[in-house]
């Protein structure tokens, strides 16, 4: 493929670190390296205490473990989101209520979240799709009312703001991805942010397979033992010593993913203004990351076509998620309540997702635009 969706690349110093956190004689996690991303997010973004995981799924996974939740307790979810923001939260016990996405944003509907609400109702866990905040004001308000957990899934959202706030310090927990389709990559990898002081002696416990070993190193205890549940979510030092060479010129890879959105936003103005295609809204404060460039064509035949066409001049168009309420896991195991989700559908059918990443030529955006704007014939 001349032009992939995405494609993994080396900013700096990704090479040097591994052999780095080799010659300190310690590869396994919770080394300098992964205290270094961890002081990282917890300074740029002013996050109060930051674990780094394998994984965003094991962070959404610790996250369903902190919020100690019984069995037959409901967790709102959106529809149109990844596996793991449901996923985490099955092995609980828990009944996953699917909330609706905007008619033109594919975030959470916040409008349609208090409807869902029962006293089973503990947590709330909230997308930001594409990197673009959700509705935070009536959000927060929500969760304030009625006394939920909120949960920023932020894999999408690295070093992104609503009303100049990063996203991930609205939440009691928020979680982070480094899966190589992210803006900043390792891989596989991800980070668990807590902001919430309640969860923190917990948290650090389940990281490190349910023993007190952090206390231990702080020599609070003389020796660690086994306490509570927990697994092995801990990445090793190869894993953040690579992704600290991308942290540390995040602003860079930042600058470069926005120049491209900004690039596809002016080439599509006018398909967009002749109503040919849709680009969606933003929320009211919310800034863009770069993160995802995507279009909303007028059918899923439509959409299907001009993936096909593009796919004649060796460019990748994806679509992207099939609504959760829908999946086959969905309705055979969930007690599922709610009923069509129509935006959320209409995602699924319609939503097209353009080339981006790091070494992606401004011309090459130009080039897959124009022939965009050849399908339409503009
Ligand atoms: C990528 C993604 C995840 C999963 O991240 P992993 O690090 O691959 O586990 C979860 N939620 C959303 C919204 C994502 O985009």
């Amino acid at each position: 493929m001349k032009i992939p969706y995405n494609k993994p690349f080396l900013i700096g110093k990704e090479t040097k670190y591994i052999k780095e956190a080799i010659k300190l004689g310690k590869i396994s996690g919770n080394g300098t390296f992964t205290k270094k991303c961890q002081n990282f997010f917890q300074e740029t973004f002013g996050f109060k205490k930051c674990l780094l995981t394998t994984s965003c799924t094991d962070a959404l996974e610790m996250c369903a473990l902190l919020c100690n939740l019984e069995h037959g307790d409901e967790v709102i979810v959106p529809s149109y989101t990844f596996v793991s923001t449901a996923l985490a939260f099955v092995r609980e016990g828990v009944n996953i209520i699917f909330a609706d996405s905007y008619d033109n944003n594919p975030n959470i509907d916040a409008d349609k979240i208090e409807s869902l609400i029962t006293e089973k109702t503990k947590v709330l866990v909230i997308v930001h799709y594409a990197g673009s905040a959700c509705e935070m004001n009536k959000i927060m308000q929500i969760v304030e009312k009625h006394n939920l957990i909120l949960i920023e899934d932020c894999a999408q959202a690295f070093d992104s703001y609503y009303d100049k706030k990063p996203l991930g310090s609205f939440g009691h927990l928020a979680v982070f991805s480094f899966h190589e389709t992210k803006n900043i990559i390792s891989g596989e990898g991800g980070l668990l942010v807590i902001n919430d002081d309640n969860f923190i002696k917990r948290a650090e416990i389940l990281w490190e397979k349910g023993t007190n070993r952090a206390d231990f190193s702080r020599k609070l205890v003389s020796k660690y033992e086994w306490i509570d549940t927990g697994s092995s979510f801990l990445p090793s030092e190869i894993i953040a010593a690579f992704l600290y060479a991308q942290l540390e010129n995040y602003q860079k890879i930042q600058k470069k993913r926005i120049s491209i959105w900004f690039e596809y936003f002016k080439q599509l103005q006018a398909l967009c203004r002749n109503n040919k295609i849709s680009l969606g809204c933003q929320i009211d404060k919310a800034t863009t990351n770069g993160h995802i460039f995507y279009i909303i064509c007028k059918s899923n035949d439509e959409r299907q076509k001009l993936i096909d066409y593009l796919k004649s001049f060796d460019i990748l168009a994806v679509s992207h998620y099939l609504s959760l309420a829908n999946s086959p896991f969905a309705k055979k195991h969930l007690k599922n309540k709610t009923n069509h989700l129509e935006n959320a559908d209409k995602f699924e059918n319609t939503l097209l997702r353009l080339p981006i990443y790091y070494e992606l030529k401004i011309s090459q955006v130009r080039e897959i635009c124009n022939h965009i704007k050849d399908f339409y014939k503009v």
